[in-house]
């Protein structure tokens, strides 16, 4: 692709802001031309206002960009947001009433009946329900919405159990890293040498995103998936990698090793594994009995593959196993670009010619 496709970043400065920077710098199909955040911090420099947390240099171009007010309109075909949840919904509905895509990964719109909730791997036929989004709302453009960070890897891991075999119970308990709650975050005092087992919301979004996500789209609308799942989350002293332990009932026997093939053979469509963000392994099982491990695993296939471990009985429900993911990058930014990138793929964003931008 030589012209690349014009976009633009919401909540730029944050901590998920700051990773679709740096995904996004080199990015071959998509060139940063905004970024934008409060009002404290528009009309600066990104360089002074972002307080650059990722481990590569902030690229001198978008370091030089001055941050912008989140209303439209902004330069960019696509926007990515990455707003605080607390004021993301009006402003994503503003920009997609003014015909851009806006891929989002805030809470506002997970569960509305006309968004869809994509892992491009397992639903990507979803992004049809943006016909119907933009037919009765009225938009040019549409609202698309990245799971929240734990359900994203946990419903990737779930997918190929689903289909080959019909999940009917599920028991999850998280373990979930400090970058999760974006920063500042959780006060180090708080975390340090520290389990908290509460975090707010998130249990009932894991519940709900997972049956939607893994749910069938039948007549304009998505039918959820059917099973009974117990979840219960915990934030520990651990920067990046959410990690949930699984225990899942299926309607039949399955074997673990069953479980371990359809998981380490599950693949998306040929469309999505040609994506430049799809890892090639979307999910990876580790035999060793001590893994997966946040500082040993989480970077795998970019940040992008998950990682599956200890597939085994469980004397409760059928199988156990422990699934870990990057919140930031599979969970929030990376996949975020990947759902970019199908919009693209699909031909549902077209690529401008310079002559075209200019008019
Ligand atoms: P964060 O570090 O607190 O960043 C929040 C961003 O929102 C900042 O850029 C901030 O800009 C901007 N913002 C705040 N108030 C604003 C306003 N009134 N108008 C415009 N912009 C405003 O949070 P985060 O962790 O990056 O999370 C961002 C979103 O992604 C949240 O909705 C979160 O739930 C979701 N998410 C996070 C993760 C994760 O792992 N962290 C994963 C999945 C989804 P200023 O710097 O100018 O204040």
């Amino acid at each position: 692709m030589s012209e690349k496709i014009p976009v633009a970043v919401l909540g730029a400065t944050g901590t998920v802001g700051q990773k679709f920077v740096r995904l996004l710098a080199e990015h071959p199909w998509f060139q940063i031309v905004s970024v934008a955040a409060s009002s404290a911090s528009a009309g600066r420099r990104y360089e002074e206002v972002a307080r650059w947390r990722e481990p590569v240099a902030l690229p001198r171009e978008i370091a030089a960009m001055t941050v912008r007010e989140c209303t439209p309109p902004l330069p960019g075909r696509i926007l990515f947001s990455a707003l605080d949840a607390e004021v993301a919904g009006p402003i994503e509905q503003a920009f997609a009433r003014e015909g851009a895509f806006v891929v989002t990964n805030t809470r506002t719109h997970r569960m509305d009946p006309d968004i869809p909730l994509l892992i491009p791997e397992v639903n990507a036929d979803h992004v049809g329900l943006i016909d119907c989004q933009r037919e009765s709302r009225g938009w040019t453009g549409a609202i698309l919405a990245n799971p929240n960070c734990s359900t994203a890897a946990l419903a990737l891991a779930l997918a190929p159990l689903h289909r080959a075999f019909g999940i009917e119970r599920l028991f999850v308990s998280t373990m979930q890293a400090v970058s999760g709650a974006g920063y500042p975050g959780v006060a180090s005092l708080d975390i340090l040498g520290n389990v908290i087992p509460h975090i707010g919301g998130e249990e009932e979004k894991i519940e709900r995103e997972s049956r939607k996500i893994l749910g069938t789209l039948a007549g304009g609308a998505v039918e959820p998936a059917h099973f009974a799942l117990s979840v219960h989350t915990n934030r520990v002293a651990v920067v990046d990698g959410h990690m949930a332990v699984v225990s899942v009932g299926f309607g039949q026997r399955v074997r673990p090793e069953e479980a371990a093939a359809a998981m380490r053979d599950f693949r998306g469509s040929d469309r999505v594994s040609g994506l430049p963000s799809s890892p090639t392994r979307p999910i990876e099982v580790d035999e060793r009995s001590d893994r997966p491990q946040p500082r040993l695993d989480v970077d795998r296939g970019s940040g992008m593959a998950v990682t599956v471990g200890r597939v085994r009985p469980c004397p409760v429900l059928d199988l156990r196993m422990v699934v870990l993911g990057h919140n930031t990058v599979r969970g929030a930014a990376g996949q975020g670009v990947q759902i970019a990138e199908l919009l693209v793929a699909e031909g549902r964003v077209k690529r401008e010619t310079a002559g075209e931008r200019r008019r």
